[in-house]
């Protein structure tokens, strides 16, 4: 069975059904879930695009968990891989030992080539298992090229508010998701400060009347004054995500943006890494977001579209000038997990990666990524509480305010973006929900970000229902 052709559902049959907290009211859960108050959904089999939950009832996986199943799910070519590397009783190995065929091709896969990281000299990857160890191990190779380098005082990260990294405390500092990092304020590192976001929709970032160059520029500015007053000698990276996702609702920088932050950090000797954990791996339509804005990092970090799923596993490309320094200096990076380069997940990545690259998925991302952004355009054109439609590829945000005009959000109280989510699945969709469009707490999105193989029948299907749920949520909320 391909991908797309499931069952046969139509939009009538799919959906429908009662929403998590029933199976909790009669079992309690042994399993610690992130609400002590309500079950998620148990789900039974995935084909493609749908899920089938142990009620029966099959909804469509709109946005591929967190932008992460970038091939559909149960695809027959990774299960055969991933069969493969446990027929060879190689299901496990220490990396400070040994290393494995699936490891090494993945490297290569995703380093040589004409269209691999070496392009843009990005000459080394480096496996872990989730997107904030991946942020961690960034952080960390950056302190160490400037330690290397003698230039011990630089010791401070600049990053940019509305922005997330991760969870555990490294990547946690980073990043700028306040409700989330409030309860663990103690652990901060003092030495990160946050920019404006580049993300033009909120007045509060941008001034009416500025220009999209301007507004870029003045961003660029505010860095630069930034470094001055703190002392560039003592910040070694600016940290930045291409697209904004959970925070902003997958935000493209304004035009000029990024070569503006490349040329100052260039001028301080100051790092660039990007985070591409969500926008990367050709979700936007490239294989890096990064060539869209005609620049490379020092560090790109990159994690779900990597495995599409099939594996938990993220990991960092490092530019040559890194590796040089390390090569002259201590010639090691001493950081590392029990389970980073897992050969099971290299292999199940790997055959993720060859499939892409085989059936020009990343273009087809593209394409119908155009497909999706008009027709959202067009459903959505009169829609009062929908203020915003941004994104690229198949990354798609829709930001709802509560008045359009001026485009205050709603209070968090209304939990909008919660309830268009719940709505959504209710109706048969999965979306995945925002807040912290406004100042990291308030406002309201949802992302649409599909694999890179969904129709156009599937996105008609997916537009439709979730029309439906916002024409609900409007007459509720009118
Ligand atoms: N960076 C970005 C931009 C993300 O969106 C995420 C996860 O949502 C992470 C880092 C952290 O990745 P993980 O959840 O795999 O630790």
């Amino acid at each position: 069975m391909s991908t797309n052709d499931h069952h046969g559902e139509d939009i009538e049959s799919i959906g429908s059904g009662s929403g998590p907290g029933a199976a909790a009211a009669v079992t309690p859960p042994a399993l610690l879930h992130r609400s002590l108050h309500q079950q998620p959904y148990k789900v039974s089999s995935a084909k493609g695009i749908y899920l089938t939950l142990d009620s029966g009832r099959v909804v469509m996986d709109a946005c591929g968990g967190a932008a992460v199943t970038c091939l559909g799910h149960g695809n027959d070519e990774v299960l055969q891989a991933v069969t493969r590397q446990m027929n060879t009783g190689v299901s496990y190995l220490h990396s400070l030992t040994y290393t494995t065929e699936a490891a090494e091709q993945l490297a290569r896969h995703l380093i040589d080539g004409p269209h691999g990281g070496g392009r843009f000299g990005l000459e080394k990857a480096y496996f872990v298992n989730s997107g904030s160890e991946a942020m961690d191990a960034a952080l960390k190779l950056a302190r160490q090229y400037f330690f290397e380098l003698g230039q011990l005082d630089k010791t401070r990260f600049v990053a940019r508010r509305q922005s997330y990294h991760g969870t555990t405390i490294g990547a946690m500092t980073v990043g700028s998701n306040l409700p989330r990092k409030a309860p663990y304020a103690c652990f901060q590192l003092d030495t990160v400060s946050w920019m404006t976001p580049a993300y033009a929709y909120q007045y509060s970032n941008w001034k009416q009347g500025e220009t999209e160059e301007q507004f870029a520029e003045r961003l660029v500015q505010e860095l630069d004054r930034h470094l001055q007053d703190i002392g560039p000698e003592k910040v070694i990276a600016f940290i930045a995500e291409p697209l904004v996702g959970a925070t902003s609702g997958c935000t493209p920088a304004p035009h000029g943006y990024f070569k503006g932050v490349r040329q100052v950090c260039d001028k301080y000797s100051i790092l660039l890494i990007l985070d591409e954990i969500m926008c990367g791996m050709g979700r936007t339509g490239t294989l890096f977001a990064f060539e869209q804005e005609h620049i490379v990092p020092d560090i790109v970090t990159i994690g779900k579209g990597l495995g599409g799923g099939y594996s938990p596993i993220a990991g960092m490309l490092v530019h040559k000038k890194i590796i040089d320094v390390l090569q002259k200096g201590t010639s090691s990076f001493n950081h590392g997990h029990t389970y980073q380069a897992h050969p099971v997940g290299c292999a199940a990545t790997l055959a993720v990666q060859k499939i892409l690259r085989r059936d020009a998925m990343i273009d087809n991302c593209a394409l119908r990524g155009q497909f999706l952004h008009s027709l959202l355009l067009e459903t959505f054109q009169h829609a009062k509480y929908v203020g915003h439609i941004r994104g690229r590829g198949l990354f798609w945000g829709i930001e709802f305010v509560k008045d359009k005009a001026t485009r205050a959000s709603f209070p968090p109280a209304v939990g909008f973006g919660i309830r268009f989510q719940s709505l959504a699945f209710e109706l048969g969709v999965a979306v995945y929900p925002g807040s912290g469009t406004v100042d990291g707490s308030r406002g309201d999105h949802a992302i649409l970000s599909p694999p890179y193989n969904v129709t156009e029948d599937e996105l008609r299907k997916i537009v439709h229902v979730v029309k439906l749920a916002y024409d609900r949520l409007e007459k509720d909320i009118d």
